[in-house]
């Protein structure tokens, strides 16, 4: 199959074999046989165009389930990462406003978009958010608002936070994050030393936390200051 014209103009490069829906719900029959049952968030891995957040030369590995590299050191965060991610931000709530740390390509803010009201996504590499932005607005995604900045302060300005999203891991989590969360928000980030993170889910309850350890990944770390 040859991809139309139309189709390019829209962003919608499907039809090429290796993004072909095929592949893709190969991709999330994957994620199904490793748990995830949310629909919307397999419907999410089965929409979003992954190969269009990686460098062309990549674009045939895009429906594999991992992570590959997107420039600057940093890599696109593997299918089933962001579908237990994103479940563990939507599981028994419907958060208003997400804060994410690290939007990288944007792929894990495009998964999660119209799932939840609104996002403010942090990153630190400002060629990495230029490219980001571009690829919203090709996508047609108009419920994100990025900054370039230190993920580490967070973004106060919009804050208090249903739900906080980090894409790179802390060896613990910030303060001023815990700050910015709403009562009964809730926290997801990968903690710990590069490659060896626990991924937790930390519940705000008044003054207290609820941590939840929701299993072992890998991350790159949070950096401070700004790339
Ligand atoms: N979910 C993203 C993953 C990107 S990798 C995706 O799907 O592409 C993690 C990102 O976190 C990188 O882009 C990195 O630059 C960014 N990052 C690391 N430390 C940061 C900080 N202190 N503030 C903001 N972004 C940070």
């Amino acid at each position: 199959m040859v991809a139309r014209a139309t189709d390019m103009k829209n962003g919608n490069r499907a039809g090429i074999g290796m993004t072909s829906a095929r592949t893709r719900e190969r991709l999330v029959q994957r994620l199904r046989d490793q748990g995830i049952s949310n629909p919307a968030v397999l419907d999410q891995i089965r929409n979003v165009p992954r190969h269009l957040f990686v460098d062309e030369a990549l674009a045939t590995r895009a429906y594999e389930d991992t992570a590959l590299p997107i420039g600057q050191g940093q890599t696109i965060s593997q299918p089933y990462v962001v579908a237990r991610m994103t479940e563990a931000v939507l599981e028994n709530a419907s958060p208003r406003k997400v804060l994410e740390i690290g939007t990288g390509c944007g792929y894990q803010t495009a998964v999660l978009s119209p799932l939840v009201g609104f996002i403010y996504s942090v990153e630190r590499i400002n060629v990495l958010l230029d490219r980001a932005r571009a690829r919203f607005r090709e996508l047609r995604i108009q419920n994100v608002h990025v900054r370039h900045g230190d993920g580490f302060q967070g973004w106060p300005t919009h804050a208090p936070y249903d739900a906080i999203l980090m894409a790179a891991a802390p060896l613990a989590i910030p303060r001023a994050l815990f700050d910015q969360l709403a009562p009964g928000g809730r926290l997801i980030a990968p903690v710990g030393p590069e490659g060896r993170q626990q991924l937790v889910r930390v519940t705000k309850r008044g003054e207290e936390l609820h941590t939840e350890s929701l299993g072992l990944v890998s991350f790159v770390p949070l950096l401070q200051g700004l790339g």
